[in-house]
């Protein structure tokens, strides 16, 4: 049998490690370090709570969980094969095709012997004398490992608020993002849904479909485009496949790192009937190219207006009831929040089986035995679902007990918002990376691409450090206070500050306000990221 690179690696240091590194998270992230790693001959574990791989996509398995970025981009682009081989069969993929996918990575690349599945990786602990992270398992495993590589997700750490009453309610519960993996069968039930963010706005239509009654308990209202979702035709496919690189190519020259008909115009550079034809086809397209059909509606207060107002004369052709219209309109920037691409959302609300209700004053008071009560009404419920979003961001980093040199936690260093060097390491946090995270694009760049792009760029300097004997890479504090700073700038130059949403962990009490990936940029931040490595890592601190 051949030997593989990873049985003939040696690490160079005598100090007794049990692998090079342990990667937390076997998401579309955690699987591809992992692949890198093994091709850059380094020994490393993976390790994932949930009983296989897919991450976010394993756990998200609600009624109409579709991912929001085109499925022919949210893939891997390392391997031409494996590119050339995977027919995605929507423009949107929906989470069990987009499990499958992941699965089958994993499988090709026989990357599932290296992950401890059932098994979450509770504390980590840096060990200055040997450069090393000690790091333990809820299953009272003790790992050496020269690097801490964190790939556990945006949006992984979900919320579920507490209600008074919680425990006297005989129906069923259910969590969006805990969704279990049997079928739920919603057939005459009288169901509660919390929440109108994403995960409401793609379940609730289709639950409505069965259910006897859904009402819809929302506290503020979103902005939803519809997806414009189709079967992907074999002309579509084929027309990118006939230049897979290329396709990938445009995509990375782009902000976003995804390839869509985008209009470097002003909405003011139109007259308002051209501007509504724009808008007219934008809308056809769907989903978040939305935003395309002009270059300052996330800059430009007016600009913005207007989009929204065009917004709300879409939406009032489909909502019959003038009443419910008015409560399905946000009062804030479009845009501000993630976009929401949804598929018959707003249709829902003429069905005589779909009740919205207005939380916006008192919420939700309490569950009761047979329900729940929301602004001094009773509701008789047989289930209620939480859609009520996630710890975003940071929150799967910070549920971790890791501490760095001297002592310092992660908890305490990112007290007052996350500081991060390029979003992938943080200064006094030696030999650990942060991947797909905070302070790099992470949400606002498809994430599949930026996942390879932080994994090669990992890869590349786990080896540079092998090529040179080095055991410790850590940031330092004035190149990570540069990159907080530019972070920062970025977002003041976007609307996206403006509002409460999960990018600015608003949603979560006590959180510090802080926008948190970086709105830069996709060609700027891999232009630094190459930058950094071709001048030695600069900015890091060598041992
Ligand atoms: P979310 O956007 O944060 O929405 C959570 C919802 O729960 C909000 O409407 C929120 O109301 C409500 N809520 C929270 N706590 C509540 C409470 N105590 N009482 C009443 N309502 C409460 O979460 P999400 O829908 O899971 O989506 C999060 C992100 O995941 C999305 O923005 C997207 O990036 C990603 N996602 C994407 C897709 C997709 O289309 N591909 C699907 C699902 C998720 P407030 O707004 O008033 O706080």
């Amino acid at each position: 049998m051949n030997s593989t690179a990873a049985d003939r690696y040696t690490p160079l240091t005598k100090t007794a490690i049990d692998v090079d590194a342990v990667v937390v998270g076997a998401g579309f992230t955690g699987i591809y370090m992992l692949y890198r790693l093994r091709q850059g001959g380094f020994t490393a574990r993976c390790f994932d709570s949930a009983s296989g791989v897919g991450g976010t996509w394993y756990w998200n398995r609600y009624p109409g969980a579709r991912c929001d970025i085109e499925s022919m981009q949210y893939s891997y682009q390392f391997s031409e094969e494996l590119q050339q081989e995977w027919r995605w069969k929507e423009r949107y993929a929906s989470q069990p095709e987009i499990l499958a996918y992941i699965e089958h990575v994993a499988e090709r690349y026989d990357l599932n012997r290296d992950i401890t599945f059932n098994t979450r990786v509770g504390k980590a602990t840096f060990d200055e004398d040997n450069d090393l992270w000690v790091i333990e398992t809820d299953e009272s495993e003790v790992i050496r490992a020269r690097y801490f590589i964190m790939s556990v997700g945006c949006l992984s750490a979900p919320i579920r608020p507490k209600f008074d009453g919680e425990n006297d309610f005989r129906g069923e519960i259910y969590q969006t993002s805990l969704w279990p993996k049997e079928p739920v069968d919603f057939t005459g039930k009288r169901v509660g849904i919390i929440g109108s963010g994403s995960s409401a706005i793609q379940s609730a239509p289709l639950i409505s479909q069965e259910a006897a009654h859904v009402y819809l308990y929302q506290r503020t209202p979103n902005f939803v485009v519809p997806s414009q979702n189709r079967p992907l035709s074999d002309e579509d496919v084929d027309l990118i496949k006939s230049d897979y690189k290329g396709f990938r190519r445009q995509a990375y020259a782009e902000n976003s790192a995804f390839n869509f008909l985008r209009y470097d115009q002003s909405v003011f550079d139109l007259p308002p009937e051209e501007r509504r034809e724009r808008l007219d086809q934008q809308w056809e397209i769907g989903g978040l190219p939305f935003l395309g059909g002009f270059n300052d509606i996330l800059t430009n207060e007016d600009a913005n207006k207007e989009v929204a107002g065009y917004w709300r004369d879409r939406v009032s052709e489909i909502v019959k009831d003038d009443e419910v219209l008015d409560r399905l309109t946000p009062d804030e920037i479009f845009g501000c929040k993630r976009l929401c691409a949804g598929t018959n959302y707003y249709e829902m609300f003429n069905r005589d089986n779909v009740t919205l209700v207005d939380i916006s004053n008192k919420g939700i008071e309490m569950l009761t035995e047979s329900g729940l009560r929301a602004e001094g009404k009773d509701y008789n419920l047989d289930m209620i679902i939480y859609a009520t979003g996630f710890d975003a961001m940071t929150g799967s980093v910070t549920r971790i007990e890791i501490t760095g040199a001297n002592g310092q936690t992660i908890q305490e260093k990112w007290a007052d918002g996350p500081h991060t060097y390029m979003g992938l390491s943080i200064a006094g946090f030696p030999n650990m990376f942060n991947m797909v995270s905070a302070g790099s694009p992470s949400v606002l760049a498809t994430m599949v691409t930026c996942a390879e792009q932080h994994g090669d760029w990992i890869g590349d300097c786990l080896e540079y450090m092998r090529a040179n004997s080095y055991t410790r890479i850590d940031a330092t504090p004035q190149a990570e206070a540069d990159w907080d700073a530019e972070v920062n700038r970025a977002a003041d130059a976007s609307l996206r500050v403006k509002c409460d949403s999960w990018y600015v962990g608003s949603n979560v009490e006590g959180k510090a306000r802080v926008f948190a990936p970086y709105i830069g940029g996709w060609p700027p931040y891999i232009t630094k990221c190459m930058a950094i490595a071709q001048n030695g890592y600069e900015g890091f601190d060598l041992g």
